[in-house]
């Protein structure tokens, strides 16, 4: 068999007058109106419970969206033993027939349920709509589409060398036990990817949305149900992290973690999965994406204008949340001026408020929690005199969790908001003198605690060198000229190394062979 040869899922551009915006708007009203009471998803049943929990638009606080079942403890173990009675049957379907099921759901959000799956992304995350276009369905699509691709590659491997009268062959085997798929709030193809990569290579998986991204989830989950992928292969819980990893974590049969998440929840889960190891039938496989603190470095032969439009789409797009997001900056002297100019008047002409307002380019950041969160930096940046306010630095919270995007020139390359990830609309320049560069790349590979993004903007071919060459530990996707947001599956694989996780870059070849545990077989004739 060979399957399609992937392509990327085009962008739609939603214009004013374009069908695609109609079907959208029409999504984003039935989404409002419905309040649907979400089940978890157990063994292919719809599982509700009495513990209702509600959901609200992170821009609009004051309407009720849906309501969702929490389980507890019992509703974990109920999804593991669900996941394990369907595993003989699904391990040992071919996987031609578990790719066919993949391909399924990539056309199926592609089509029919392309809007009401970008409609839930804008409505639970506070997202907009080109935005969710583009990370929650075309991505979406593209993770199925090539990575059915890759799986294919890896099954179609040419088998080893077998002298005379011996043949040998590798047998991929899926992992002994279940998989746990944590999922972040952020991005709804990741949600849907995490599970379903595990599961494509034959894996059955128990997943955990985080709870800002329950809404999408339920879409997503009717789609893989509607694909075909059999009752129990992925069940959908949810349950309060610690209170999940405490039953996971304990069981013999938890044979790996596809996480993506904050570094100090994964760093958490390594260590109780440290400490419980000799309880496990099998060394599990841990696999995390986490946190950024994602650098644009200037050189001073660098176009003021290209600096300027990587920062505000590299910080601002989806309010500074995505894990590759631009955060700390780096500029010359000599460019300073220009940069700043530029970004203010970007910013001044950004529009801030609910995604049903397709004008709007800002949304409301993603819970009260980090809206107080960020509220705390911004004061204490305020407050501070080696700190200057450039753009932005308001915020309100009476309708929705709404912070302006946020400027700040710090005159200490290591301030706080300079090595810490705030996950939020704050970008911290630090302003280094021209002739300076070498230094300001040993600041910049100092303070890469994490090391998910950057970019080194430039139009000098040695500068771009060293950069390249001396930032080589800091991304693990490093950009020349561009914003250091916006990797593409099947174009540029992505994932980050030290504090940024186990860099098994998310739709890769790299990542499915996790899933498997390779058995040689050698037989004698
Ligand atoms: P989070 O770490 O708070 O939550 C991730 C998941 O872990 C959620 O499902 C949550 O409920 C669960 N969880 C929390 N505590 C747990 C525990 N003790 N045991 C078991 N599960 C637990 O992350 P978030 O706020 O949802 O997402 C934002 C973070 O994700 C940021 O740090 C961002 O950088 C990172 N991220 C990274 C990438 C990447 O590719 N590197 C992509 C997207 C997001």
């Amino acid at each position: 068999f060979n399957v399609p040869a992937p392509v990327n899922e085009p962008v739609l551009n939603y214009g004013p007058r374009s069908l695609e915006r109609v079907a959208l708007k029409a999504a984003l009203e039935a989404g409002r109106a419905q309040q649907i009471d979400i089940p978890m998803y157990i063994g292919g049943k719809e599982v509700r419970t009495n513990t209702k929990l509600e959901i609200r638009p992170p821009h609009d606080h004051k309407h009720l969206l849906a309501t969702f079942s929490e389980g507890d403890a019992s509703h974990v173990t109920a999804a593991i033993d669900a996941a394990l009675a369907a595993k003989a049957d699904w391990e040992n379907l071919a996987w031609e027939q578990r790719a066919a099921i993949f391909l399924k759901a990539a056309e199926l959000v592609a089509g029919p349920y392309r809007a009401e799956i970008n409609a839930a992304t804008m409505l639970g995350q506070s997202k907009n709509a080109y935005q969710a276009e583009i990370d929650s369905a075309c991505e979406l699509v593209d993770f199925l589409r090539f990575n059915v691709e890759y799986m294919t590659e890896i099954y179609k491997q040419q088998p080893p060398v077998s002298g005379k009268g011996v043949w040998n062959r590798v047998e991929q085997r899926p992992l002994e036990g279940f998989v746990f798929a944590l999922t972040p709030f952020n991005f709804t193809a990741i949600a849907g990817n995490l599970p379903a990569s595990a599961a494509m290579m034959g894996n059955v998986v128990v997943w955990k949305p985080a709870y800002p991204q329950i809404y999408a989830a339920n879409v997503i989950m009717k789609i893989f149900k509607e694909a075909g992928v059999p009752d129990g292969v992925i069940n959908l819980i949810y349950v309060d992290g610690p209170v999940a990893g405490e039953v996971i974590f304990n069981h013999p049969d938890f044979a790996g973690i596809h996480f993506t998440g904050s570094t100090k929840v994964f760093q958490n889960i390594w260590q109780t999965i440290g400490t419980n190891i000799h309880k496990y039938k099998t060394y599990p496989r841990i696999v995390g994406e986490t946190g950024g603190k994602d650098f644009v470095l200037a050189h001073p032969s660098a176009n003021a204008d290209v600096v300027s439009t990587a920062l505000v789409r590299g910080a601002f797009e989806y309010q500074g949340q995505k894990c590759s997001a631009a955060s700390r900056a780096y500029i010359p002297a000599s460019l300073w001026p220009a940069v700043k100019e530029n970004m203010q008047r970007d910013i001044t002409s950004f529009k801030m408020g609910p995604v049903e307002d397709f004008e709007n380019f800002i949304n409301a950041v993603i819970t009260e929690v980090s809206f107080d969160k960020l509220a705390k930096y911004i004061d204490a940046a305020k407050a501070d005199e080696g700190v200057e306010v450039v753009a932005g630095g308001n915020y309100d919270k009476s309708q929705g969790w709404f912070i302006e995007p946020t400027v700040l020139k710090v005159n200490d390359p290591y301030y706080v908001t300079m090595c810490e990830e705030l996950f939020g609309p704050v970008l911290s320049v630090y302003v280094y003198e021209d002739d300076q560069f070498d230094e300001i790349l040993e600041v910049v590979d100092k303070t890469s605690i994490y090391a998910l993004t950057g970019s080194i903007i430039s139009q000098d071919r040695y500068a771009i060198e060293k950069a390249t060459t001396r930032l080589r530990n800091a991304a693990g996707n490093f950009y020349i000229n561009d914003k250091p947001t916006g990797a593409v599956v099947g174009q540029q694989p992505f994932g980050g190394a030290r504090g940024s996780g186990t860099n098994d870059k998310a739709g890769s070849m790299i990542n499915l062979l996790r899933w498997v545990s390779p058995r040689t077989i050698k037989e004698t004739f």
